[in-house]
């Protein structure tokens, strides 16, 4: 045997070697059963539930807490629903976040859904009339907290003072400005104005940084009380003439009392109010926009059991206060149950 024959037959060996040692490292392979059925990897699960984005509210508010409950809600009971509760500065922002379909559904005031819808005020030359109506939540309340040594009897003696006229994009802004306005006064006649969030606005009270604040919010809400444990504040009353006023000309508004030790410490105050309600695209589809509405209301004791203003969401004042069209899923639903004719 020559050189090269010998080195062929020592590669031809090697490569023998080499294939027995792979296939005896092989697991065993399961012998074929024709009667097994052949599972296909599966492909995109049209069952699967769709998500939906809830533009809510402040953190310290209660939007936030309220929409966290809605979110459960399609956790434990919805197929076809996944909803994730986002925070944001509210009403204003929400309404747009609507309106560029980057939230499916959305809490907001229903004033500024008025607004939204119809083109006007803050929305003027950029409506939002694709938006559709779901259901109203509670009452949410003007509330505007001031440090009791800040000498602010009315909101007519907010001029000159440093004030938080509510966070960039909430609906509380344009309470602030309406408030204002009974009192003929513009943002120009503050000392300052603050645009903070609902917390930063809180921790600047208790800090003495600002005299005043505005919230338009459900009572009971966190950022107030975390600042009425630890100072010294009262909620501004509006005089009645000036109360008369604004519902005369915001037709939203209700003439409301809050009453005292609603925080700790802090007198009863009158003030005006407007009502949360939840929103939505128009094109949502109907069969969705049903399983939303009735499954919130079949399971309403979560949303009573996230904050206590959550009580006041009823089936039977579902439609008290509602300013645009019905999303016509919701409407089946309250058809359904004897709101509507
Ligand atoms: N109503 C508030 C606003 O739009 C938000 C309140 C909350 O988050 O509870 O300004």
């Amino acid at each position: 045997m020559n050189t090269r024959k010998a080195l062929s037959l020592m590669l031809v060996v090697f490569f023998v070697v080499s294939l027995l040692m792979v296939v005896g490292c092989e697991p065993e392979a399961e012998p074929e059963d024709p009667d097994e059925e052949v599972v296909e990897p599966e492909p995109e699960d049209p069952e699967r539930p769709v998500r939906w984005t809830l533009a809510s509210g402040w953190v310290a508010g209660v939007y936030y807490p309220v929409s966290g409950a809605m979110s459960r809600i399609a956790y434990e009971n919805m197929d076809n629903i996944s909803l994730t509760a986002e925070s944001s500065g509210a009403s204003v922002a929400n309404a747009r976040l609507i309106g560029t379909k980057d939230a499916e559904l959305a809490i907001l005031q229903n004033d500024i859904a008025y607004y939204a819808q119809n083109g006007i005020q803050m929305f003027e030359g950029e409506g939002i009339p694709e938006m559709r109506g779901f259901f109203t939540l509670y009452p949410e309340h003007v509330q505007i907290v001031a440090s009791a040594d800040a000498g602010i009897e009315n909101p007519g003696d907010l001029a000159g003072k440093s004030v938080a006229v509510g966070p960039l994009g909430s609906g509380t802004e344009a309470n602030t400005v309406q408030i204002l306005e009974a009192y003929d006064l513009t943002f120009d006649d503050l000392g300052t104005v603050e645009r903070l969030t609902a917390s930063e606005a809180a921790d600047f009270l208790r800090d003495d940084r600002i005299d005043a604040a505005f919230f338009t919010t459900g009572l009971g809400a966190a950022a107030i009380e975390e600042v009425a444990i630890v100072k010294d504040v009262v909620i501004v009353s509006i005089e009645e003439d000036k109360i008369d006023w604004l519902l005369e000309t915001y037709p939203y508004y209700s003439d409301e009392v809050i009453p005292a030790e609603t925080y700790s410490g802090v007198p009863e105050a009158r003030t005006v109010a407007v009502l949360a309600m939840v929103v939505g695209h128009a094109d949502l589809p109907e069969d969705l926009a049903y399983e939303y509405t009735s499954n919130v209301f079949e399971n309403i004791d979560t949303i009573h059991g996230a904050h206590e203003r959550g009580t006041l969401i009823t089936l039977d004042t579902a439609l008290d206060g509602m300013p645009i069209e019905l999303h016509p899923g919701a409407e089946q639903y309250f058809q359904e149950q004897g709101l509507l004719d």
